[in-house]
This record gives structure tokens, sequence and C-alpha cells, in this order.
């Protein structure tokens, strides 16, 4: 049935930019300079918001509670994530994917997490982080053979993090020994790893035995199906329950060179030019979710009345939600900015760490704030804006915590005092 509800893959994708151009050219003639407001979206990207929304709506909406009760994720979402080339948004068509731009993946992972933001950061991973990392360092071997499963029916994990090494992740203890016979056993426990429990495909990082005389972080590329690879305790935690979180066992696990992801101990590059791009993916994910508990709050107020009329009237619920309107809209601008200078090519680490930190800020001070001008109701499990307020705490802490964020800001300002 989601055959209808696929996306236009690259080759419509050219031909709907093309003609959106042209739409563009005529809809805005009024603007001198040109250029168009950064929330402006491509006929192409907003067909996609309209599928993923209607989505979210149908098939997402109706198992949330029960998802979350639960925690654990309905396999037929995932089925459908598959089917609506969802999970492969930028993979290229050539490996089966959806061959499109980055903005589509942002799209994509905001309206998700408007509904849920688990199903949201599941998508965000595999896109952001791992098909990225795969098809921007593999060789046309692995783009061949992963991209392919990816794009198709495999979820991928992200293994960077470990109980020793966090926010200071690449001092990680995972070893690769190099074998006479070339290949390498790793040895470590990844921790809290996203998509753990599902994935099929696992991009692990790795120090290669400094003692062999090698240095630096080499990313390793390991299938579910490697006897040495063993998923560990899955977290029971406070929000996003649907999306599994677990330890990633490496023990004596063998792999062959071919599984090197870019060059041996270049695996740093690799990581860090994931998590940039992934912060825009959590901007995203956190975006949507402040959007979600704000829309399913305000009908809310219009309808419930106190002192003889809606709540919605009384100046000082107006001055609350007028103010988290006002502060979604800049989360929203600095997340579509970072995402558009990524697409753009120009450097835009520092606006994607802006981006995340201050979209994660909103989402949880939006779900706060609904549950008070929702007031007793908003307390209990019967409206959607405490599960909102549980997952938006991850915000802030995933992918760098707050923190880290602000030290990346403080670092590019020192940067540009410097030169
Ligand atoms: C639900 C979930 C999913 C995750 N998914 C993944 C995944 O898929 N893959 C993966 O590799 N990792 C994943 N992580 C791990 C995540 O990236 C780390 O939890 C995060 O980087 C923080 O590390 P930590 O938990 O060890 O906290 P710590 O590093 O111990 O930080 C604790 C506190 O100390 C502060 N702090 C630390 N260093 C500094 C400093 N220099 N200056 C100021 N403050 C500092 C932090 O800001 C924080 O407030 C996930 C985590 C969670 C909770």
């Amino acid at each position: 049935m989601f055959r209808n509800l696929r996306i236009v893959n690259s080759r419509n994708l050219n031909n709907c930019l093309k003609l959106n151009n042209r739409l563009s050219n005529k809809s805005f003639s009024t603007s001198s300079s040109g250029i168009l407001p950064i929330t402006t979206l491509t006929e192409n990207e907003e067909m996609l918001k309209n599928q993923v929304s209607s989505f979210a709506n149908e098939r997402i909406l109706p198992l949330v509670k029960e998802m979350d009760e639960k925690s654990m994720l309905d396999m037929n979402i995932l089925k459908n994530l598959f089917e609506m080339d969802l999970m492969g948004i930028e993979i290229p068509e050539q490996y089966g994917g959806a061959g499109m731009n980055f903005m589509s993946s942002i799209i994509a992972i905001e309206e998700l997490a408007k509904v849920d933001p688990s199903i949201s950061v599941i998508v965000d991973v595999q896109n952001t982080l791992v098909n990225n990392c795969i098809n921007r360092y593999g060789n046309e071997e692995q783009k061949k053979k992963y991209l392919s499963l990816l794009a198709k029916n495999t979820v991928g994990s992200f293994c960077l993090s470990e109980s020793g090494s966090g926010s200071d992740a690449f001092s990680l203890a995972t070893r690769a020994t190099k074998q006479p016979d070339g290949t390498f056993v790793l040895n470590g426990t990844k921790q809290w790893i996203t998509n753990a429990k599902e994935a099929g495909v696992f991009i692990v990082m790795a120090n290669v035995d400094p003692s062999q005389g090698y240095k630096g972080i080499t990313a390793f590329i390991v299938e579910s199906s490697n006897p040495g690879l063993k998923i560990g305790k899955k977290e029971d935690k406070l929000g996003i329950r649907a999306s599994s979180t677990c330890e990633v066992i490496l023990d004596n696990c063998v792999v062959s060179s071919d599984s090197i992801l870019g060059q041996l101990g270049k695996g740093y590059k690799i990581a860090i030019e994931g998590l940039n791009e992934g912060r825009i993916g959590i901007a995203a994910q956190m975006l949507g979710l402040a959007e979600g508990v704000f829309e399913s709050t305000i009908p809310y107020l219009m309808e419930r009345k106190q002192f003889g009329k809606p709540i919605a009237e009384f100046q000082g619920m107006q001055f609350t939600y007028a103010d988290l309107a006002i502060d979604i809209e800049a989360a929203k601008l600095l997340t579509y900015n970072a995402a558009r200078m990524q697409e753009a090519g120009l450097p835009f680490v520092h606006q994607a760490s802006m981006a995340k930190l201050y979209a994660s800020r909103v989402a949880e001070k939006t779900a706060s704030a609904c549950i008070s001008m929702l007031g007793g109701v908003g307390f209990t499990k019967e409206f959607p804006a405490e599960k909102f307020f549980r997952d938006s705490k991850v915000g802030q802490i995933y992918e760098g915590t707050t923190n880290i964020q602000l030290q990346v800001v403080a670092k590019s300002i020192l940067k540009n005092f410097k030169n």
C-alpha cells in the first residue's frame, strides 16, 4: 500500500527542481534580490514533507503510546520506513536509495518527530550518520554492498561512545589488533548505541593497537552476523523509548582489512564529520518535537473554558504561547540554515552546534510550558505533552552535550578573533 507513498527519486527530483525553479521565479517575483526565505522548500521537498506527515499521522500516531509503554519498536513501522525510502534518503539511486538531498533527510526527521521523536531518531541515525559516512568514505565495493542493504532492509548503527569515553569520545578503549594474516581482531564494549537491537550493519570506531606502531582511530564496518559482535544490555530510558539503545560488545571480533572504512588511522575525521551533520539531524528532531507538542496543545487551550472563556484568550496564556512560537521559529531558522549551508558545501560546524543546542533547549522549554498550559491533563498520559517532555531531555545529551556544543561555538569565536 505504500508504493503510492514512495518518495520521488532523483530523476524525478531533477524535473521537480527545474519545475520548482520556474514556479519559484514566478511566485517570488516580488523579491528584488532573488534570495528566498531560508524556510523555502523545493516542490520535491514539500512533497516529501506532506508524505512523511501523512504517514506519521496515519500509521505511527496510533502506535506511539504502546511503543512507549512497551519500550519497543513496531517492526511494521520499520518495514514501512524502508518501503517509503526513508531509510535511504540520500543514498544514490544506483545503490537503491532515493538519491535526495540533505535537506530532505532533515525534513523527514522533523516531520516524524512531530508525532514520535523515537521513530525520528531511528531515521536520523540511519541517514545522517551511517549512510552518509559510508557514502562519503566507502570504496565502491563497500558502497555497493552496504548502501544497497541500508537502502533496502538493513538498519545501521554508529558505535563511538563507551563507558569511559562519552564527551571525550576519542579517548576510546576499543582495540583493533592486526593479525599476521592481515585481519583485525576487535575487542571492547560500546555503550548507548542507537538502533543496535535492530541493526545489521555497525560502524565501529577502534584504536589500532598502538604497540603495533599505528596511530589514530579507525572506522570498521562490522556485520551483525559476525560471531564476535554481541548486543548487550538494552537501556530502560526516560524517553525515546521505542528507539533501542544498547551495549555493543566486541569479543575477539575478527574482521578483514576490507572492512576498514576510509583509511587506517583516519576514523577521527569520519566520526567527527558524521557527528557534525548528525547534529543538524538532532536539531531537526528537537524542532519537530517542539512543533509537535505545541500543535497538539493549542486546540485544547482554545476549547477549555475557565472563568467563562477559553483559556487561550487570557493574556497570561497568550504571552506564554506567543513566546514559544518565537522560539520555535528561531530554532527552525537555525536548523534550516545549517542544513542549507551543509548542502552548499560551506563550513557549517558551529552553525550545526548552535542549531542543535538551541533546538534542544526550545524542545524542553516548549514541552514543559505545554504541560503547564494544559494544567492537570498535561500531567497525564492521556495527552502527548508528558511524553514529548520526556523525549526532549535527550536532545541535550546525545551527539555532544550542550556543554560540548558551547565549546564548539566558543572555539570558532576564538578562531575568528585570532585571524
Ligand atoms: C539515548 C542515547 C542514545 C545514544 N546513541 C549513541 C549512538 O548511537 N552512538 C554513540 O556512539 N553514542 C551514543 N550516545 C552517547 C552520547 O553521545 C553520550 O551520552 C554523550 O556524548 C555524553 O557522554 P556521557 O553520557 O558519557 O556524559 P559525560 O561525558 O560523562 O558528561 C557528563 C556531564 O559532564 C559534562 N562535561 C563533560 N566534559 C565536559 C567539558 N569538557 N566541559 C564542560 N562540561 C563537560 C557534560 O556536558 C555532561 O553534562 C547516546 C546516548 C543516549 C543517552
